[in-house]
């Protein structure tokens, strides 16, 4: 089996291809802390490319609570314990992080590739499973169920203490991660999948489908679905008329749109766009890139099970009340330092924070203009120390691919006051 870099577990690992280098990559960055579970995006998606007879059960974007909840039940616990089984030394990442080439260490187990070509589960090129109808049919199981110690009498303060709650549940948004190596792409023995040069999206070939549902089976987040009324497979297909600036009511001169669901959350938690890969597929360093910025730059945002080896294209700033074993068994070892920046975020960092949601036009690049101090603000940060966050007015400016600006907005959300000679009836 062919050798690919894997950056994100720090060293390379053994593929069925040999890697792929597409110009783009589509990715994402979601900021959990922020979500409301409002299920906009969820809608938005499912009215857009999931309406039709034998797709009643598709939701390419779900919103699942953590810990309990999951689309299809239990998909990732499942997947987990196979993993444990195929690693019995344990999944360790081990020290030694370098910022640019293994920014979170080095993890020591096997990937979903290794454990099956080793032959440890199904003799296959990936290893996985397919999921029951059962575990298919409700996408929204637990929600906004709790985990933690039952409460006892006076303990409800010290139940909402950072910087781990005693009782909690977060909302954990997904999506197809467009992943630099796809389970479903490695898996599918018709050669039906496809990663495009041009951006990264990882697409299933009709035409070429049977239904074998391989890639059902070897997508580890479970993100390649069946559809039996057509007898081939479906997934995200990261509305990529958007992404080619192909819409014409909205993007009339062509620049690249946010997907559906990016577009329409309500919570301002989501920030996609394209980051710019090398020749050798490497990510380009394009700090002003904001995607760049807080993935790669400050590392804010971390992958979702980056140990599933996939190099999945989606990001997640961790939220902050959760406990940090469950939440770096999840993204892994950088949960900590990422949770740290959040609570007291620099100047710089605050400002590109502003961007999530303010345009449905991707931005390319950012920059900041520079405003007043107006505030000091004392803040607790999760390991105890007492900061204090100076607060500047500054201007972000997020700009287009056609290098028009896309948005342009304050720290300080600006107030108006109504005339009241003329709304009688404000209050
Ligand atoms: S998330 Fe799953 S369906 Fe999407 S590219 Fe990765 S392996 Fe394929
Ligand atoms: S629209 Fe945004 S806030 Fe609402 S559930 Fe989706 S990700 Fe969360």
């Amino acid at each position: 089996m062919p050798k690919v870099p894997n950056w994100q577990l720090g060293r390379e690992m053994a593929y069925p291809y040999e890697a792929g280098r597409p110009e783009w990559q589509f990715a994402f960055a979601f900021n959990i802390n922020r979500c409301i579970a409002c299920q906009t995006c969820t809608m938005a998606c499912k009215s857009t490319w999931t309406f039709s007879k034998g797709q009643e059960h598709m939701w390419w974007n779900n919103v699942e609570t953590k810990p309990y909840g999951g689309y299809p039940h239990n998909w990732d616990i499942k997947l987990l314990s196979m993993l444990d089984k195929a690693n019995p030394e344990g999944q360790a990442w081990e020290g030694g992080a370098d910022p640019k080439e293994k920014p979170y260490g080095t993890f020591g187990g096997k990937t979903i590739f290794e454990a099956a070509s080793e032959g440890t589960e199904q003799s296959q090129r990936v290893m996985g499973y397919l999921p029951t109808d059962e575990e298919w049919q409700s996408p929204n199981i637990y929600e906004e169920t709790a985990a933690g110690a039952p409460m006892q009498e006076g303990e409800w303060g010290g139940s909402t203490q950072l910087p781990e709650h005693k009782v909690w549940f977060y909302y954990l948004q997904r999506l197809c991660n467009h992943c630099t190596y796809p389970g479903c792409l490695a898996a599918c023995p018709r050669q039906a999948i496809y990663k495009r040069p041009e951006d990264g999206i990882v697409l299933i070939d009709q035409k070429r489908c049977r239904g074998y549902r391989k890639c059902v089976e070897a997508c580890p987040y479970k993100k390649a679905m069946y559809r039996p009324s057509t007898r081939v497979s479906e997934k995200c297909i990261a509305c990529y008329p958007r992404i080619e600036g192909k819409d014409p009511h909205i993007s009339p001169d062509g620049a690249p749109l946010e997907t559906r669901c990016m577009s329409a959350c309500v919570g301002k938690i989501r920030l996609q766009g394209l980051v710019k890969k090398t020749k050798d597929g490497e990510w380009d360093n394009v700090p002003d890139n904001p995607l760049h910025f807080l993935i790669r730059d400050r590392r804010i945002a971390l992958p979702l099970y980056p140990q599933f080896g996939t190099e999945p294209n989606g990001y997640y700033i961790p939220p902050r009340w959760a406990p940090r074993d469950y939440l770096e068994q999840m993204f892994g070892p950088g949960v900590e330092a990422a949770i740290e920046q959040y609570c007291c975020p620099d100047r710089e960092l605050l400002a590109v924070l502003q961007l999530f949601r303010v345009s449905q036009r991707i931005i390319f690049k950012f920059e900041i203009e520079k405003g007043p101090k107006v505030a000091e603000v004392p803040v607790t940060m999760p390991s105890g120390k007492e900061k204090t966050q100076t607060i500047y007015n500054d201007t972000v400016i997020g700009y287009d691919k056609l290098g028009k600006v896309a948005a342009k907005i304050t720290i300080e959300e600006p107030t108006f006051e109504r005339d009241s000679e003329h709304h009688v009836n404000s209050i």
